[in-house]
């Protein structure tokens, strides 16, 4: 049998596509996660878990509203921001989400139409472009297996398999290693904290509550000592006031960041990539579940118009996230430059004021 698509990678991206082909085009998703039930040991994604406003929206658009139990606590409404080489602070107002990664991917998962077949435990190794399409070849529980289709789709992630393949030789966005580690959550911290330091890396890094738990995070050089780094800042952190006991358990991915639109591909022929796989996430936020919904929704509409062309009009499509990249390198380039994100945090511009102090004070918290 013969499918209109293959979607390689059941996440934010690729589920999204599945949900809104399902219906209409024969459709397969593969996903090396078991989407059935999360068992302590397999593979979760590293993430923070936050859906940011922009994800909000599209989720919106999608005709969406997050089911309370994919929600953790606490919900935030502020960012602290730090900036630890020139020992200036400040909060600003922001709504996120906070959710469990985890339960939020097979919430998407789940509202994937029954007419999609979904071989999940299951790996893409690679692909044969012919004729009339792309032959595929995956392994499931280790079983070798072959599908083909007239279009490929790859929204497997930041290290796309399907994109290593599609263009070995293109550059793409900058690669930082994410690490990740949980304590447990001794006080309340009721933000997202993102801190700068250009010691510790030329990105960010991170503090989220999560459920009793504050994870540590940070974007590091994967060619600067990652690991030595994140033990630096979390001293530094430590130094700030955090307490971070006990370890509870590290992980860490990939992340993309693009510097340029033409680090971004969204392929050619029989296979495209949306999502992280193609290059699209924030270089200032690293935000990337909005562009996974909105490269998902862009190439259904391509494919709606015409599946043989929807290379073509799935770029054409895409504009609007081209000219969001190149305003996020802008805001980017003004957040991680030291000069002025320093002059914009004294100037307190957009931030707003805390009287936790005063509650500390009078003993209220
Ligand atoms: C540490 C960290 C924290 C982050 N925090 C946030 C945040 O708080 N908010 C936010 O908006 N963004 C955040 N991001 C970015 C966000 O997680 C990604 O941009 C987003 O998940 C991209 O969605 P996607 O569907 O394109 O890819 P992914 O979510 O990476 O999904 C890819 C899917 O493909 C599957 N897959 C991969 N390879 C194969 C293969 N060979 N065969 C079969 N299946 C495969 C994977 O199992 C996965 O399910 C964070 C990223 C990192 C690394």
């Amino acid at each position: 049998m013969m499918y209109d698509v293959i979607i390689v990678g059941g996440g934010p991206a690729g589920a999204t596509l599945a949900r809104l082909l399902g219906r209409s085009r024969k459709v397969l998703l593969i996903e090396r996660r078991d989407m059935q039930r999360i068992s302590r040991n397999d593979f979760k994604k590293c993430c923070g878990g936050l859906v940011a406003p922009d994800a909000q929206r599209l989720l919106a658009e999608l005709g969406l509203g997050i089911p309370g139990d994919v929600l953790d606590g606490p919900q935030l409404f502020a960012v602290r921001t730090m900036d630890l080489g020139h020992d200036l602070e400040r909060y600003y107002q922001r709504h996120y989400i906070n959710v469990n990664r985890e339960k939020f991917d097979r919430w998407l998962i789940s509202l994937v139409p029954s007419e999609v077949v979904i071989e999940d435990r299951s790996i893409f190794k690679e692909y044969v472009e012919f004729g009339k399409g792309v032959q595929v070849s995956y392994a499931k529980d280790g079983e070798e297996r072959l599908a083909t289709a007239r279009l490929l789709v790859g929204a497997d992630g930041a290290s796309s398999r399907v994109r290593r393949q599609l263009a070995p030789d293109r550059k793409g966005p900058k690669k930082y290693i994410a690490i990740q580690e949980y304590f447990r959550q001794t006080e309340d911290q009721p933000y997202y904290g993102s801190i700068f330091n250009k010691d510790i890396t030329d990105f960010y890094s991170w503090t989220i509550p999560k459920e009793g738990f504050l994870i540590v995070g940070s974007a590091l050089d994967p060619d600067r000592e990652p690991t030595a780094k994140f033990e630096q800042l979390k001293r530094k952190l430590q130094k700030e006031g955090f307490d971070l006991g006990k370890s509870l358990g590290r992980n860490s991915a990939y992340l993309n960041r693009p510097f340029e639109t033409g680090q971004i591909l969204t392929g050619k022929g029989k296979v495209v990539l949306i999502g992280e796989a193609a290059g699209w996430i924030s270089p200032s936020s690293a935000e990337g579940l909005s562009y996974g919904f909105k490269s998902a929704l862009n190439l259904s509409g391509a494919i709606d118009e015409n599946i043989d062309r929807a290379a073509a009009n799935y770029k054409r499509n895409s504009k609007s996230l081209y000219l969001n990249i190149k305003w996020k390198g802008i805001k980017s380039f003004l957040m991680y430059n030291d000069y002025t994100r320093k002059m914009i945090m004294k100037s307190g511009i957009l931030s707003m004021g805390s009287i936790k102090e005063k509650l500390v004070e009078t003993g209220i918290i």
